[in-house]
Formats: structure tokens, sequence, C-alpha cells
């Protein structure tokens, strides 16, 4: 039988319950038990899909196509789990399958209800991780105790666990332990408070696990017990760390987290092994090969969790090259008023990555252009390779008007464009080419090099693509394309085979990399910068 753990927040948002439960997920499966995780959103977008960067963040791919919430990053880099469709449901998916279900008259003339209709497809998505398989699930729960819309959530996992048991399923809730500078005090008057609205709701935290900005002191863990009705030994300090989100999984082993975990689900306690994880954060915390400055021109540079997985990935690259890689932020737009030089002079590396919508994009293309030019090692990720492939038409090409018939649909040279089965296309969400798909390389490149395979797969998420029209001109003038897509032929990696290091995917690489095995693009778009 698999059993449950449910992490749900308190107090404000933003305190790292992806991260905490990554780190669960990580320390449980190093303790030998087989692990699936799913998070689940109280908004009513069907997924992020849809949603902007400044709102929501990054939108990250699964190999199966899902469009999800960047918490899944977490867990897949954490804990080398893979998700899927079935690892985020927000209200509005929820929503959708009950009101189809009603219209196609699935509910035999009831009265359809958010007790218990919506409820019932809620647990329905909790036990899609039920099975043979997994030991142990884990459901995050979005938002904060108190939202109304995360009412039916913790309604549904009430009940699941009242079905399934307290030894099979039980509740961590993540919260913070303000402090308050003028009174120079730390508080736990607003976990009390969060606490109380849970019990309120019938849910009682077993575990609660609490984020503070300085050490907490045996009082402070009295209260919390006391007040909280938690055992001491289950009031558990998530202090901030001082280097990397991956020390998280370390401090919460040394209190024996997973240890309670376990023991709460009444599961064997096995040896836990973290050697490699503990090696790879000394090299974080003390890169042996210093430091490397790589330049990010994006147009959601002032929000951090707009590049999640790419910052991850540059990251990776760099414990991969025993480096820490300094990212320096560079608003695509600020290129468009002033020169390339000016933000770009003294980086090793320049890299664009994805997006949509045409601010920015003369900045990038700039930005690519002075790469080009100045042997700067470049990676170009999905709209970050579109711009080079149009950077490269028009000053090395000669096609003056080159763009991507995204931002001009009446340019002379569509050198990006649509695909004609996406012209068809009207409704926007999930529509996109997405997920997984296979990718040949060609053995002369320096993509091969990095993969050291010839048959890769990679995650996508775009609507456009390189237009195989100028694949000759564009050829002829000195662009190599290093990988395409097997089936259909498309381009998925064009290289420049005079520049030092120059590759740009229409793929999102940076969707696979982890800390314990970094993604060879960025792993060797980091060895060029070194160099
Ligand atoms: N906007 C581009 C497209 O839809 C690139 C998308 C991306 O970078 N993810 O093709």
């Amino acid at each position: 039988m698999t059993k449950h753990i449910f992490i749900t927040g308190g107090v404000v948002s933003s305190l790292g319950k992806g991260i905490t439960a990554a780190s669960i997920a990580l320390l449980l499966k190093r303790r030998g038990y087989r692990i699936k995780i799913q998070k689940l959103d109280p908004y009513l977008n069907v997924d992020p899909g849809t949603m902007s960067p400044y709102q929501h963040g990054e939108v990250y791919v699964t190999d199966d196509g899902a469009e999800t919430d960047l918490d899944l990053g977490h867990y897949e880099r954490f804990a080398q789990l893979s998700c899927s469709q079935a690892s985020n449901y927000t209200t509005g998916r929820i929503y959708s399958s009950v009101i189809q279900r009603e219209r196609e008259g699935g509910y035999l003339g009831k009265t359809v209800q958010v007790i218990p209709h919506i409820t019932d497809e809620i647990k329905a998505a909790i036990s899609t991780l039920d099975d043979d398989e997994t030991d142990i699930a884990i459901t995050e729960i979005g938002g904060t105790a108190g939202d109304i819309e995360s009412l039916p959530f913790l309604e549904a996992i009430r009940q699941y666990r009242h079905e399934i048991g307290p030894e099979n399923a039980i509740f961590i809730h993540l919260t913070l332990i303000p402090y308050i500078r003028a009174a120079g005090e730390m508080k736990t008057k607003p976990s009390q408070q969060s606490v109380g609205i849970l019990r309120g709701i019938g849910i009682a935290p077993d575990i609660l696990v609490c984020r503070s900005e300085k050490p907490m002191t045996e009082e402070h863990f009295e209260k919390l017990s006391l007040f909280c009705n938690v055992k001491r030994e289950l009031v558990i300090e998530e202090r901030d760390v001082a280097n990397s989100i991956y020390e998280v999984p370390l401090e919460l082993a040394k209190q024996e987290l997973d240890r309670l975990v376990l023991d709460k689900l009444e599961l064997p306690v096995n040896e836990l092994k973290m050697d490699d994880w503990e090696k790879m954060v000394a090299t974080v915390v003390n890169p042996p090969k210093g430091s490397v400055e790589i330049a990010v021109v994006g147009k959601y540079i002032s929000l951090q969790d707009s590049y999640k997985s790419i910052y991850e990935a540059l990251a990776h690259g760099g414990i991969a090259n025993g480096a820490k890689v300094d990212v320096r932020m560079i608003e695509a737009e600020d290129i468009e008023c002033d020169s390339a030089e000016t933000y770009l002079t003294g980086v090793t590396g320049i890299l664009v990555p994805g997006g949509f919508g045409d601010r920015g994009i003369e900045g990038k293309i700039a930005a690519i252009k002075y790469a080009r030019e100045n042997d700067v090692p470049f990676f170009g990720i999905c709209l970050g390779m579109q711009c080079a492939v149009i950077e490269f038409a028009r000053d090395v090409a000669g096609l003056e008007d080159a763009h991507s018939a995204e931002f001009k649909s009446d340019t002379a040279d569509p050198v990006i464009d649509l695909m004609e089965k996406q012209k068809k296309i009207t409704n926007m969400g999930g529509t996109m080419r997405l997920g997984a798909w296979p990718c040949e390389l060609v053995e002369t490149s320096k993509s091969f090099e990095a993969y050291a395979e010839r048959k890769i797969s990679e995650r996508h998420r775009h609507r456009y693509e390189f237009n195989s029209e100028y694949l000759d001109v564009l050829k002829k003038a000195g662009l190599s394309i290093a990988g395409v897509s097997p089936a259909s032929g498309l381009v998925e990696i064009v290289e420049i085979d005079t520049h030092p290091w120059f590759i740009a995917c229409q793929f999102h690489p940076e969707f696979k990399s982890t800390p314990l095995n970094a993604h060879p693009l960025f792993k060797g778009f980091v060895a060029a910068a070194m160099k």
C-alpha cells in the first residue's frame, strides 16, 4: 500500500515548500523508498502554460508534455523523480473534468457540488500516485492555509487521511517564524494561528517545519510544541541556508526529519547515504576552480523565478567544472537603449533563454551578434536559438529583413515560422510543441562532443520552428546544423564551426539538468566560458 505525505504551507507564500518537499523526497528515496510526488495548485488556470512568468515564474515542462509549476523542477533536480501529467493538478483542471462529466450526464441527475464532487475529483488526482511501484507519495498543496481557494484541497486531504488511516498518511506544515528586527525577537504567534486555521478544518499537523532567518531557541521549540499540539521532537527548524538550496536536504537530515516521517508512517528506517550529495554541496560552497561570469540576456530578468531552471542548470554546469557561475542578469531592452558592449564587456559567456513576445528581441539579437563577433561562448535556448538564426541570417547571410513570423508577420524572410499544423490552432493552452522529442546529432558537431551520443531526447515548448526553406542559404553562409528531429527533419540545433563555442538549440536542455548530473550542454558551455 502507498503511504502519503501531505505538505501544506502557512503564514506567507514563497517559503520554499517545493524545496522542502523535494528535500524530503530525496531523503526518503535515499533511505530506499520508491517515491512519487505531485503538486496541487489552487488557482483557476487549467495549467500555468498560459500565465506570464511575472505571474508565476517559469513554466516547467515534463517529458510527457505537461506545462507545470516550477516546483516540479525541484522535485526532478533534487530527487531525480520523473514527473508527468499526474504531478500537477490545478483547481481549473479539477473543475474542467467535473464540468465535462456533468455535461456528459455522468452525475446521473445529482446536484453537482464542491463537496463531494470537487473533493472526490481531488482525491482521485491524489490516488493517481497509488500503485504497486510507489511506497510513499508526497503531495504538496500550493497556497497558504487560510486562502479561500485552498479549502477544497485541504478538505480532500483531510478525507484522504481519514479513509486510509493515520498510520498511512501524515500532514507536514511548513511555516514561518518571522524575526522582528525592531524588537530583536522571533515570533511564533503567526505559526500558532496558521495551525489553528488548519485545526478548524480538521487537519492537525503531525510535523511542523519552521522556516527562520535566525536560529530558533529551545523556548521557541517548546512554545510551538505546546501551542500547536505537536511533540517537541516533531518541530523542525529549516533555517535560511548560506550558499545553496542544495544544502537544505542535509540540514533537514541532521534533524532526522526523514526518520521522524518514517516512524510516523510506521515504516522501517534504512540507512541514509548522502556522500555524493555532500561532495556536491562541498563543491558549491568551496569551488576549487574559482568563479566564472556568464550573462543571461532576457526579458523577465527582474523576477528570479522566471528563469529558474536556467539558473540552476548554469550552477550545475559550474559544479561539473568545479567552479561557481556568477550570473550577470541583463534586461534585453537595456541593450536596445544602449550598446551590447556596455552590458556585456568582461563576461566570458552569453546565454539567451526562451521567451515569448517581441519586447527586447532586438536587444537579444544584438547580444548574440556581440558573442558571435567577439568569440564569446554563446548558448541559445528556444527563443534564443531563433534569435541566433535571425542574427546569422541578417548579418552573415545578408537577409536584412530576416525575422520570426511571431514578431513580424509580413517579413520578406521568415527564417523562423509557424508549421502548417500550428497555423490552424486557436486555443492557446496546451497546444504548443510540447514534451520530449528525439533528436539526432551530427557526429562532427560540438553538441555531439558534449553529449557523446548520437540519439538524444529533449523537452520542447514552442510554436515556431527553423524554416527549412532557408536551410541551404544559411548553411552556405556558414551555419552548421548539428541536430535534427528524425521524423520531421526539423532543425533542433545550430552551431557556428568557426566560433569557439556557439550552440543554439530549439529545445529546453535546462529542464533535464541536475546538480549530480549536469546537462552536457551546460557543462560544455561553462567549460568553454572558463577557457
Ligand atoms: N516564442 C517562441 C515560440 O513559440 C519561443 C518559445 C520559447 O522560447 N519557449 O516558438
